[in-house]
Formats: structure tokens, sequence, C-alpha cells
């Protein structure tokens, strides 16, 4: 099985407007931010046109990542979601 297709069996509890991670108001993405596009497994950070990051994390797998990536710089507001929200693993 690919791993694409392992990641299909994961659910999600969504909390309708309260993301459990947020990016800090920018104008430019620092390269930190802009490495969150490429390296977060769940795909939900996206670069702008106007080159801002935005990050919508409905598919967050809490795997900390960006959490730790800009823990120095505090680019970002990362909170476990609140109990019975966010990722459900199907196998884990
Ligand atoms: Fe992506 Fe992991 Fe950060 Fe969630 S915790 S937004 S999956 S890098």
């Amino acid at each position: 099985m690919k791993v694409e297709e392992k990641l299909y069996q994961n659910r999600y509890m969504v909390d309708e407007g309260r993301p459990h991670v947020r990016i800090q108001p920018h104008d430019t993405a620092s390269p930190t931010l802009r490495t969150l596009v490429d390296v977060c497994p769940a795909g939900c950070y996206s670069a702008t046109d106007d080159g801002r990051v935005e990050i919508i994390p409905d598919g967050c797998m809490e795997c900390g990542t960006c959490r730790i990536l800009c823990e120095a710089s505090g680019e970002i507001e990362w909170n476990y979601p609140r109990g019975g929200y966010g990722i459900l693993f199907k196998f884990g």
C-alpha cells in the first residue's frame, strides 16, 4: 500500500473557526516559513503570489515539524487541537 493510500485512511475532526496552527502576520515570508511549504507532510502550507505563506491546518497530522522549525523565530503559533478534534489515525 502506498503512503498516500495509508494517509487516506486517517480522519480529521476540524474545529471550525479555531485553527490549532496559525502563522503570525507577515508581509514577506522568511526562508523558514517558505521551507514549511516543502516539509509539511500534509501539504498544509502554501505560498501566495505576493510572497507570503498561508496555512490551512485542517489536514494537519500533528507531526510537529513546523512547530520545531519555528520554535526559535516564533513565526507560528502551534497548539494541540481541543479534545475530540484533530487527526484520528486509523492505524496508530
Ligand atoms: Fe504540517 Fe506537521 Fe505542521 Fe501539521 S504539525 S502543519 S502536518 S508540519
